[in-house]
């Protein structure tokens, strides 16, 4: 274990037998139980943990993130038993749900059952949770063996953290702890969707996609935020601060042709300008910085390096960053969700 400053570093290495004796887990689950806040990888991003009973965890999760305590947080569990704990039912088509894709990157909205805090819930009677599947995730989370509340480990508004050191950049000597388990591996956060009755709604893409819930249980709905509309490109109320690297992110729809008039009209600015491409298109541009972030054929891969990328262009020193858009199929919608929630303006 090392210390920096007031927050504890261990490192764990993810294949070894029974994590949940090592050392480090032990410690972290206990911190938690004394509702201090640990920062710990899942299969998605690194997640900021807190204590779901109790209100002191979930107020220091808040504070370490700045984040706006109407925002309700998603309850991390590793067993059945804990479901039936924190929730008041569980309709027959989460049952269906909960068996294909636990553990997994999808995150249930059920009725909130009583003992959950009802600032980790905002206030509302329902209660967000999933089952994670990172090894690390779940030795902590049976470890500790309660509850566990836990939203991306970055400061509110910037992009979520998918290594332990995007955690120390952000949350140094504001959290008590992280456990550092390597790169996660989706890289975007879990698929939300509400449960009414029978009736299943995306409220967000994540590492599930629409196609493989609607394989299971036949049509699912898309809510309206879901579905940002493109062709009111560069409207002032776009100013979103979700997921925002330092310097405006400009997305743009169509061809290279397109990103080539951009580049050419911010450097006429005096602007340095970054680009934010892929492997197959990194020589394709002439700009001060072009980062290549994944394979555009295997959309995964862009999912996996989209955080570390806009964090890369913080330390680049660049005006304005440029990005090619995605096609908004499978994992490619979480992928361009993440990107226009980013984005100052898109270009059509
Ligand atoms: P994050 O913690 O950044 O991964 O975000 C969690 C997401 O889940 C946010 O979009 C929340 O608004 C959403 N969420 C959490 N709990 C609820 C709930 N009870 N009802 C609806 N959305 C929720
Ligand atoms: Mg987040």
């Amino acid at each position: 274990m090392e210390k920096l400053g007031k927050t504890k570093w261990w490192s764990v290495d993810n294949d070894v037998n029974n994590l949940i004796e090592d050392d480090s887990i032990v410690e972290a689950a206990q911190l938690l139980q004394q509702n201090e806040v640990v920062a710990f990888p899942t299969e998605t991003v690194y997640g900021l943990g807190g204590n779901a009973y109790s209100d002191e965890a979930i107020n220091k999760i808040f504070a370490a993130k700045g984040r706006p305590t109407d925002n309700p947080l998603i309850i991390h569990i590793y067993s059945q038993e804990q479901l039936n704990e924190i929730v008041a039912s569980v309709p027959k088509v989460a049952k269906q749900l909960i068996e294909t894709f636990w553990p997994g990157p999808l995150t249930l909205i059920l009725p909130k059952g009583k003992q959950v805090s009802e600032r980790a819930t905002a206030g509302l009677k329902t209660v967000a949770v999933r089952m994670p599947n990172h090894p690390v995730a779940l030795a902590i989370l049976e470890r500790a063996n309660i509850p566990i509340a836990a939203p991306s480990a970055n400061r509110s508004g910037k992009p979520s953290p998918t290594t332990a050191k995007h955690v120390i950049a952000d949350l140094n000597d504001k959290i008590a702890g992280v456990v550092d388990g390597g790169r996660t591996g989706i890289g975007v956060e879990s698929t939300v969707v509400q449960i009414d009755g029978e009736n299943v709604t995306i409220l967000r893409p994540g590492g599930i996609t629409r196609e493989q819930i609607e394989t299971i249980i036949g049509k699912c709905h898309v809510h309206e935020s879901v579905l940002t509309d493109i062709h009111s490109p560069q409207s002032p109320g776009m100013k979103y601060t979700h997921y925002a690297p330092l310097a405006p992110l400009y997305v743009v729809y169509g061809n290279e042709h397109r990103l080539h008039e951009w580049i050419a009209k911010e450097r006429a600015k005096g602007h340095r300008v970054g680009i934010l491409t892929t492997t197959e298109n990194v020589n394709a541009y002439k700009a001060d910085r072009v980062l290549a972030c994944g394979s555009r054929s295997e959309l995964s891969t862009v999912a996996e390096q989209l955080y570390a990328t806009l964090r890369q262009f913080d330390r680049e020193n660049v005006d304005v960053i440029i990005s090619e858009s995605f096609p908004k199929e499978g994992i490619g919608v979480a992928i361009m969700n993440r990107l226009e929630k980013a984005a100052t303006k898109m270009i059509v």
